[in-house]
């Protein structure tokens, strides 16, 4: 996961400009800011396999009859001039960019082996909407540092002579990312959804897949693709149905660029699980004394220190979610988060379902305001609430990269979510941000900047 060396033989700079509020755009329309920057690197070019939530234009009937309602309606718009400004082309395909979210998941697992397998794991539902994600981790509430992160397998450790009693491993206690994915789900069921993970499921795993009413598992390795693990998985899946998709990312690494970092940074309202007191602490161990016969103070293996806080990754899917987006100028992302920390929904600047990508207009400047992509884009805010798989998200915090203006901040206060975390904030003094504070304010919106703790997160697929 964190190995660096794979180096790219091609680097694509992604640098989103320019974010301007629909009810500025005249005024103000060239300041260009990096507030959204993700970094691929890829050996080719990627070719956009067309995922059936992509919507296409290929019926010229239709199509033609669509160039003259927009002709007529916008004022002369022409959907074949040259002069139109196209979309974005290297948006992540969707495939790519489950498959990014599976990957950034693992990057939250305490599990100090992230040499051996990184698990994350995504659910997308039959709309094409992420219902549930997961990463390999000790059930809810049964604490990081007291339980054992030993592995069972010997060569983990050089230090370790003799073979660990089960116990005093992680075997018992460890829930997999998959079997996580889909209990941590936010709608009612997974029923004809695909799951989208690293590697290969174990048997054990492959049960849940299947009994949850996953219709196909899409993995990018299968390292132990021989053992009876693997070989029982591939008899269920096939026996029960579930299609086994073998997918290489079109891409080799994803790097996402929060622009700014502060290494150790005090400021941020840590909304981690709280540290387990001195009380607790002694019970717990004292439990697993009794129980396991283990050693307090004979622990070897503890968890991982450098997993990704909960701020950095919802923040970190908010960023990969933009690089959804066909907007060639500007790509903001954002993601919903209820008390239990589930993602319950997630969007990013587009026009609203349905409508082409490649029809409307995306230019910021034109003659006509008709001619401009401002009275047809949807806000990334906007969508997240829209695309929400849960009944709703009162309660909830929205993670944006930039601080949301007035139209969203409407939306946001009345859909009942009662935290705004933001990155940037390069609009402060414009009427609409003023505006949106002014409610924000008035409804008890708590409003907290974050401040990533690093610079950058790599997601490295070849890892
Ligand atoms: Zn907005």
């Amino acid at each position: 996961m964190h190995c660096r060396h794979h180096l790219p033989s091609i680097v694509l700079l992604v640098v989103a400009s320019s974010y301007a509020h629909p009810s500025l755009s005249a005024a103000k329309s060239d300041t260009s800011f990096p507030f959204t920057s993700v970094t691929k690197t890829s050996s080719k070019m990627a070719d956009e396999p067309k995922a059936n939530t992509d919507k296409g234009s290929h019926q010229p009937n239709h199509n033609k009859n669509i160039r003259e309602i927009i002709r007529l309606e916008s004022r002369g718009y022409d959907i074949d001039s040259p002069n139109k400004v196209p979309k974005r082309p290297d948006y992540l395909s969707w495939d790519d960019y489950f498959l990014a979210v599976a990957y950034l998941s693992a990057q939250r697992s305490k599990d100090p082996h992230p040499s051996k397998k990184c698990d994350g794991a995504c659910v997308v539902d039959a709309m094409g909407r992420i219902v549930g994600i997961g990463y390999d981790g000790f059930p809810r509430g049964c604490s990081d540092d007291c339980l054992p992160w030993a592995s069972p397998a010997a060569s983990d450790a050089e230090d370790m002579e003799q073979e660990l009693a089960w116990l005093h491993t992680r075997e018992p206690y460890l829930c997999n990312a998959e079997i996580n994915a889909i209990l941590n789900k936010c709608s009612t069921d997974v029923v004809g959804g695909r799951m989208f993970v690293p590697n290969f499921p174990s048997n054990e795993c492959a049960k849940f897949i299947i009994q949850s009413g996953i219709t196909e598992i899409i993995y990018v390795k299968d390292d132990d693709v021989d053992s009876d693990s693997s070989r029982a998985s591939r008899i269920l899946f096939e026996v029960a149905g579930v299609k086994m998709t073998k997918r290489k990312p079109s891409i080799a690494s994803l790097k996402i660029s929060f622009g700014v970092g502060s290494p150790n940074s005090e400021t941020n309202e840590s909304i981690e699980n709280a540290k387990l007191n001195e009380d607790e602490m002694e019970k717990y161990l004292g439990l697993l004394q009794r129980e396991a016969a283990i050693d307090p103070f004979q622990f070897k293996v503890t968890k991982r220190s450098d997993y990704l806080s909960w701020d950095e990754y919802f923040m970190g899917v908010a960023f990969l979610s933009a690089q959804r987006s066909k907007d060639p100028n500007t790509q903001v992302g954002a993601c919903i988060v209820d008390s239990n920390k589930c993602i319950i929904g997630i969007g990013y600047n587009g026009f609203p379902r349905g409508c082409s990508d490649a029809v409307l207009p995306w230019a910021r400047n034109a003659e006509h305001n008709l001619h401009k992509k401002y009275p047809y884009v949807v806000h990334a805010e906007v969508n997240a609430v829209l695309n929400k798989c849960s009944a709703s998200v009162r309660g909830a915090t929205i993670y944006v990269a930039l601080f949301p203006c007035n139209e969203c901040s409407k939306v946001i206060i009345q859909s009942g979510i009662r935290e705004v975390v933001y990155l940037h904030d390069i609009y402060h003094d414009t009427d609409a941000c003023r505006a949106s504070r002014i409610m924000f304010k008035m409804a008890g919106v708590k409003l907290r900047q974050y401040h990533p703790e690093h610079q950058e997160i790599v997601i490295d697929f070849e890892s």
